[in-house]
């Protein structure tokens, strides 16, 4: 292979907000046709907003915000920060908090051990009015999590995200190239697949936790494909590292934009599409 081409085509991807790690990096994409995408801060903008409070009887919207908005304001997590900007007034102090990556939060407030996150993090079922308002904001493709103190659940906290204008031009780029666009999330299936019909992706991955991000790709691969991922979050680190393209958005956290070989500057998945692009004409030049 002649350098100078790979150099080249880092340069030009510079022009166009792509950085790219080293030359090498290029080479890579070389073979990828399947393009696997984290929902939360790269197909969608990641900025959630509170769209309902439900508290169970004896429980108050407000003492619900308050107790859920304390915990959550110590997380940088989107939908921690919808739920802690909801909550008016002053927060009380949280003590022992605890971050569980992938399903939620822990936290002491007032005396009450404060859960906020995924439903299996309390030890009981929801009780069933609560499981059934759950049920359906769920089907509208809402993300839903549920707060509860002293080993009770206490309410539902409704949270919505929107997608990227510039994503579902992006997915349509992937598939005039060829490439297999699929969705990957922690976030349930619903959601998913609200988000994935809005861009225009058939195949969901949904229900991954943190952990079993890289075991996804690891499995694509096992199946014959080359794979390159794109993501913005922590949880997202192993699968970028894992897969044999790695794209980060500029935007997301420094952890990711380590693991990546590439980093689109702006947070467009456009950029994506520019990306494997780029490189094909690179290497074509090579051949
Ligand atoms: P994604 O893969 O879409 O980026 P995450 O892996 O970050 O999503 O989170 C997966 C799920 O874990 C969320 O949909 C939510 O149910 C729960 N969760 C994670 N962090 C929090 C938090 N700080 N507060 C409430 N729920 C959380
Ligand atoms: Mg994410």
């Amino acid at each position: 292979a002649t350098p100078t081409a790979l150099l080249v085509g880092t340069g030009r991807g510079a022009q166009l907000g792509i950085l790219i790690k080293g030359p090498e990096v290029l080479e890579s994409t070389r073979e990828v046709d399947t393009v696997v995408l984290d929902k939360t801060g790269t197909v969608t903008t990641g900025r959630m907003a509170l769209t309902a409070a439900l508290p169970v009887p004896g429980t108050s919207r407000d003492e619900l915000l308050r107790l859920a908005g304390a915990v959550e304001n110590a997380s940088e997590h989107p939908i921690a920060q919808a739920i802690a900007k909801a909550a008016t007034g002053a927060l009380p102090a949280v003590h022992d908090f605890a971050n569980l990556e992938g399903r939620g939060v822990r936290g002491t407030v007032d005396g009450h051990e404060v859960l906020v996150g995924r439903e299996s993090l309390l030890a009981r079922p929801l009780p069933p009015e609560l499981a059934a308002a759950k049920a359906r904001a769920e089907s509208e493709g809402r993300t839903v999590v549920v707060a509860g103190w002293d080993g009770a659940a206490r309410g539902l906290l409704v949270v919505a995200d929107t997608v990227k204008p510039t994503s579902a031009e992006a997915v349509a780029g992937l598939n005039r190239l060829g490439l297999t666009p699929v969705l990957l999330t922690g976030d349930n299936k619903a959601v998913a697949e609200r988000i994935a019909a809005e861009v225009g992706i058939d195949q969901v991955i949904a229900e991954v936790l943190p952990g079993d991000k890289a075991d996804v790709i690891r499995r694509l691969q096992a199946e014959g494909r080359t794979v390159a991922m794109v993501g913005d979050g922590v949880n997202d680190a192993p699968a970028l590292a894992q897969a044999d393209l790695g794209l980060a958005m500029g935007t997301g956290t420094d952890v990711a934009i380590e693991a990546a070989g590439i980093t689109l500057v702006r947070g467009d998945l456009r950029a994506a599409v520019d990306a494997i692009r780029l490189s094909r004409r690179t290497l074509a030049t090579i051949r």
